[in-house]
C-alpha cells in the first residue's frame, strides 16, 4: 500500500503567494516530475529511477469500474446509504478529471470487494491515525473510517472529511502522485483544499490514449 493522505506535518515548497508558478517553465516542469514521476515521495537520486520513465502502474483503461465495500465480513454495514451515494455521486465528475473524458465505468456496491481487473475497489478500515486514507495504483482506495463522520475541514484546516480524501486517493489509483506545492489536492498535506487545482484539471487527464501527457 502506498500513497496514503498525511493527516498531519508541513507544507514545503511553493505556497499559495509566491509568485504564479503556473507560468514559470521550470516550475511547470518541476510539478509535473511530482505528479507524474513521484519526485516528491521518489526523488530519483533516492531511488535511483530515471525520470524519463513513468513510475507507476496505470490502468489499461481510463474508464474503470469502481465497487464501494458496504459491509464488513461479518455482514456489518460499515459505510452509510448516504455516504454510499455521495461517493457514487462525485466519482464522475473526479474520474471526468482525471481523465479529460466522460466517466464510462460502473459503480457497484455491495459486500465483497471486487476481484476484477480494471475495479478499483473502495474499501473504509481504521488506518494508521496519521493517514486519511491510502490507495493501491490501479486496485483499490481506503478511506480512514473515522473519515465518514465527518464532512468539513476543521477550524484549523485539518481533517480528513471523505470526499476530499477520495478524490486525492482516486488520483493515486490512476496512477498520479504527491506534489509539495500548498493548494494542490495532490499536494501531500492537503490543509483545506477539497477539490482539484487548475494545473491539476490541466494536467492529469490521461485520456485519449490512456497515457499521461
Ligand atoms: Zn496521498
Amino acid at each position: 500500500m502506498r500513497g496514503g493522505r498525511k493527516r498531519r506535518g508541513r507544507h514545503k515548497g511553493l505556497r499559495a503567494g509566491d509568485g504564479d508558478p503556473q507560468h514559470r517553465p521550470e516550475l511547470i516542469r518541476w510539478f509535473w516530475n511530482q505528479l507524474v514521476f513521484d519526485t516528491h515521495d521518489c526523488p530519483a537520486q533516492r531511488c535511483g529511477e530515471p525520470l524519463e520513465r513513468r513510475r507507476s502502474h496505470v490502468l489499461s483503461t481510463t474508464g474503470p469500474d469502481f465497487h464501494i465495500r458496504t459491509h464488513d465480513e461479518t455482514g456489518e454495514r460499515i459505510v452509510t446509504e448516504e455516504n454510499v451515494q455521495r461517493i457514487r455521486a462525485d466519482i464522475p465528475r473526479t474520474m471526468a478529471i482525471i481523465t479529460g473524458e466522460p466517466f464510462r465505468g460502473r459503480i457497484l456496491d455491495g459486500a465483497r470487494a471486487a476481484s476484477r481487473q480494471s475495479t478499483i475497489n473502495i474499501e473504509f478500515d481504521e488506518l494508521d491515525p496519521d493517514l486519511c486514507g491510502q490507495a493501491q495504483v490501479g486496485a483499490a482506495v481506503v478511506i480512514q473510517s473515522s473519515a465518514l463522520s465527518r464532512h468539513e475541514f476543521d477550524a484549523s484546516g485539518r481533517g480528513c472529511p471523505p470526499i476530499p480524501v477520495l478524490r486525492h486517493e482516486v488520483a493515486h489509483a490512476m496512477g498520479f502522485f504527491h506534489v509539495s506545492y500548498g493548494g494542490d489536492l495532490m499536494s501531500w498535506l492537503p490543509e483545506y483544499v477539497s477539490d482539484f487545482s487548475a494545473r491539476e484539471v490541466h494536467h492529469m487527464q490521461l485520456a485519449p490514449d490512456g497515457t499521461a501527457r
